[in-house]
């Protein structure tokens, strides 16, 4: 099937400052490595995202909290926590990533189309009232509650190969028994938490901590081990992809080994389960990943995995 990459030039007026590893270049290197595969580039279908609404972004977040971010970027930008910085466009990218991912999933229930969207800041440490881990908002974890409020679907799969734990889409989502998610994080490592028996007050979350260095198959086992025992009687109407390019081999901000050959298989796997699950329904956003080439190489695997 013809995919979409879905992205928005906002995205690239986070301006994060000199010698921050989350900067606009891990999107430029997308779109290079996307330029070198002409056949690829010439199927997908490129969408600029929206912005989403204070409306939208209040799916996940206090109203408060989203107006501060926008004061603040409105004054010049500042530092929101201890390594989240917000500029000027900061506003304007936050809330373009968030819509370039409802955009997605409009697409995904209209269409049934998959798609992968570039976008930053990432998202999945965000917390209801403030900024933590490079993200602002919770890209993936909006997503889910927009799907079920805007869109009327029942259950919603999230799932985040993330080299870190998807605190904040815990976080945002785990008091909403039908959104399922399921993260697999290097333990320990930052931010400390997603402990196996950390199931959430509905247990309808699955942590899957993993030693860093192992062989790359142990990764690509454990985490669609937790996906199915996550899906076991329990059919998904959507699956939303936290697809962080960290756990890749190399990455200076993980320990974990992945190849592309993983990101392949992992990606065909999921898409053949949302397949089964939901007419293919799957939308992916881009989380970390912080050797630039390295997502842009991974990022084009994983777009020509989608469209299986
Ligand atoms: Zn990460």
């Amino acid at each position: 099937m013809n995919i979409a990459f879905i992205s928005h030039a906002d995205c690239g007026r986070h301006d994060t400052g000199w010698n921050h590893p989350e900067h606009v270049g891990r999107l430029r290197a997308i779109t290079r490595a996307l330029g070198r595969d002409w056949e690829l580039m010439l199927r997908v279908e490129h969408r600029e995202g929206r912005h989403a609404t204070a409306e939208e972004l209040a799916l996940a977040h206090d109203p408060p909290y989203i107006a501060s971010v926008r004061t603040m970027a409105a004054q010049g930008g500042g530092r929101c926590d201890a390594d989240t910085v917000a500029s000027d466009g900061s506003w304007d990218a936050a809330a373009a990533g968030v819509g370039s991912v409802l955009d997605g999933i409009d697409l995904a229930v209209a269409e049934g189309r998959r798609s992968f969207c570039a976008v930053r800041p990432p998202g999945h440490h965000a917390l209801r009232d403030h900024a933590m881990g490079f993200c602002l908002f919770g890209n993936v974890a909006i997503g889910a509650h927009y799907a079920r409020v805007r869109h009327g679907l029942g259950r919603v799969l999230i799932a985040d190969w993330d080299v870190h734990h998807g605190n904040g889409t815990q976080a945002l989502v785990q008091d909403t028994e039908d959104i399922r998610f399921v993260s697999m994080h290097q333990w320990p490592w930052y931010p400390g938490t997603g402990a196996a028996d950390d199931r959430g007050p509905k247990e309808s979350i699955w942590n899957v901590p993993m030693a860093g260095g192992l062989r790359a198959a142990a990764y690509v086992d454990a985490f669609l081990g937790a996906v199915d025992a996550a899906t076991a009687n329990w059919t998904p109407d959507l699956v939303l992809l936290s697809a962080g390019f960290d756990s890749l081999n190399g990455d200076p901000l993980g320990g974990f080994t992945l190849e592309m050959a993983d990101v392949d298989t992992l990606t065909r796997a999921m898409v053949d389960r949302a397949v089964a699950w939901c007419g293919g329904r799957l939308v992916s956003a881009l989380e970390g990943g912080y050797a630039p080439d390295r997502v842009g190489e991974a990022s084009v695997v994983h777009m020509r995995a989608l469209e299986a």
